[in-house]
């Protein structure tokens, strides 16, 4: 029966075939979670004392209202409107409204280029509406809900509208630049599209945090005094090239709290989000909510986080991660070169014989052909971070901070709201990081073999 079926038959139904079981796999593992958030009713026994029973029971119905959203997501987006618009050649029809589009503007439709700078804007403009109504739903009313929406809606509109317009004037020149390349490259064209990508990424890498984190959020130099003394002793003793100091008002955006450090050459800044540091009048903002006071950590515990933090550099965590990154931008471009002139990949989307834009080639194979090769990568990956969370924990462990660290990550999870109870499947599947029960378990263990 098969083989009555056009080659460009077999393409799309395998690729509808294959999201909907991804899909059935995420939606499964998300309602094995929702069985927990639903049946689990005291703190557990390693939290009692630290958990009050009355946060447990928020942070159940946080975690609870998530995991319905993220299951009405799944069922609306990933699967009904996915499918819809692959079956009906809706990718096809971006690409032909871009052409007409491009020649209404006078621009010359026969640049490969031109037009498909016009259907990525197009698209992303698409994409972008397509996705507001849930980002609306999720900040407004889901973490609004739960105390967690620090946005107003115009300060909603305007981080949307810079970031719409930032993604436009970073993907236009890149996507060009790959359609060019492929254009001209030869047959090895994959190995100067993998070099122009490689320093891309580093660029990117490091130009973000100075130039480009800014313009979405405020920093501000840690201040003077025993926390940033003690901070650069530590940065000191282990030769971290610690250049500055900043606190993040994530506040703004949401109160999720963290700390991270950036830079791949030479002097590296820390980041400490506001939320980490505890609500003493640090920040300017004088009018925290009753919320917000007594939440984040004392020193002792800040310092502990960025053991764990630099724990991450000493191991070279985040070189391993950039090597990764190239070797898989390496042999995606390679499948890429190898697929691209493959016809029915186009017809499968819905294109006509003779029309096989670059950039459609590129986004089919990396998108839909590769699928099943980028959810067995995106799980090793993950199997891979928890690996190196256990590490940075282990290497904090050994700086003598096992006890703060313990005590910095209760805290966090329950500023944050977190449920310590999950799911081994859903956990196994979806988190790159181990759970808090799981670090608290290990950090016990290496304090007991320590002594
Ligand atoms: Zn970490």
């Amino acid at each position: 029966m098969l083989d009555d079926l056009p080659a460009s038959q077999i393409t799309l139904y395998s690729i509808l075939i294959f999201l909907f079981l991804e899909n059935l796999i995420n939606l499964y593992l998300t309602r094995r979670q929702i069985y927990v958030y639903q049946t689990s009713k005291d703190v557990p026994l390693e939290l009692q004392g630290v958990m009050g029973k009355d946060t447990f029971e928020k942070a159940r119905l946080y975690g609870l209202d998530k995991a319905n959203f993220e299951v009405f997501k799944l069922l609306v987006c990933d699967i009904a409107i996915s499918s819809i618009e692959l079956y009906s050649g809706f990718i096809a029809m971006v690409w032909a409204r871009a052409t007409v589009l491009t020649a209404k503007l006078g621009m010359n439709i026969d640049s490969e280029i031109q037009v498909s700078i016009m259907f990525l804007v197009l698209i992303n403009i698409i994409g972008t509406f397509k996705d507001m109504p849930f980002k609306i739903y999720s900040t407004f009313v889901l973490e609004d809900k739960h105390g967690f929406n620090k946005q107003t809606p115009g300060f909603f509109v305007k981080d949307q509208i810079k970031s719409f317009l930032l993604g436009q004037i970073l993907s236009v020149p890149i996507v060009s630049a790959i359609v060019y390349i492929v254009q001209i490259g030869g047959d090895y064209f994959f190995i100067w599209l993998w070099a122009f990508m490689g320093v891309v990424s580093l660029v990117l890498i490091t130009v973000y945090p100075v130039y480009i984190a800014p313009l979405f959020d405020k920093f501000r130099p840690l201040e003077e005094g025993k926390l940033k003394t003690s901070i650069e002793n530590l940065a000191a003793s282990l030769k971290f090239p610690l250049g500055k100091l900043f606190v993040v008002e994530g506040s703004k955006r949401s109160a999720h709290s963290n700390a991270y450090f950036t830079g791949l050459f030479g002097a590296k800044r820390i980041v400490l989000f506001d939320t980490l540091l505890i609500n003493k009048g640090l920040s300017d903002d004088t009018d925290l909510t009753d919320d917000e006071k007594g939440k984040g950590c004392e020193d002792q515990e800040v310092l502990a986080v960025l053991a764990h933090e630099l724990g991450h550099w000493k191991l070279g965590h985040i070189r391993k991660n950039i090597i990764i990154m190239q070797v898989q931008m390496f042999l995606l471009f390679i499948a890429f070169s190898q697929l691209f002139k493959y016809s029915p990949l186009y017809q499968a989307v819905g294109f006509p014989e003779n029309v096989q834009p670059i950039l459609i080639g590129f986004l089919v194979i990396a998108m839909y052909i590769l699928a099943p090769y980028n959810t067995l990568i995106s799980f090793g990956m993950t199997v891979l971070s928890r690996r190196f969370e256990y590490q940075a924990d282990e290497f904090a462990n050994g700086l003598g901070y096992s006890e703060d660290l313990g005590k910095a990550l209760v805290k966090l999870n329950i500023d944050n709201l977190g449920f310590p109870v999950y799911d081994w499947m859903y956990s196994t599947w979806n988190h790159s990081h181990p759970t808090l029960l799981q670090r608290l378990e290990r950090l016990k263990t290496l304090q007991r073999k320590d002594r």
